[in-house]
């Protein structure tokens, strides 16, 4: 970020929307508002499951359906298939 206000590394915040150019509005834990623009600012996804930092596309959790890191799918998936691998 090149703002004189910009949020410190490692700072978590929640996305709650996205403006019409495309950028993140952001609810920092700080109480910060200040988005963050996609190409511009880097910044990392948290897994729900795990709780550590991913860049990229996500997996989609088998357990709700919800966005997890591709770690964790890989996890999930291997659970899942050894479960049903062992009911044949
Ligand atoms: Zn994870």
């Amino acid at each position: 970020m090149d703002d004189p206000y910009a949020v410190q590394p490692g700072t978590k915040g929640t996305v709650e929307g996205i403006d019409g150019a495309g950028d993140l509005l952001v609810r920092w834990d700080t109480g910060s508002g200040l988005k963050l623009i996609v190409g511009v600012d880097r910044f990392r996804k948290v897994c729900p499951k795990c709780g550590k930092g991913y860049e990229g596309y996500p997996a989609m959790s088998r357990v709700d359906g919800s966005d997890i890191c591709p770690e964790c799918g890989v996890k999930e998936a291997i659970t899942a298939f050894c479960q049903t691998y062992k009911t044949i």
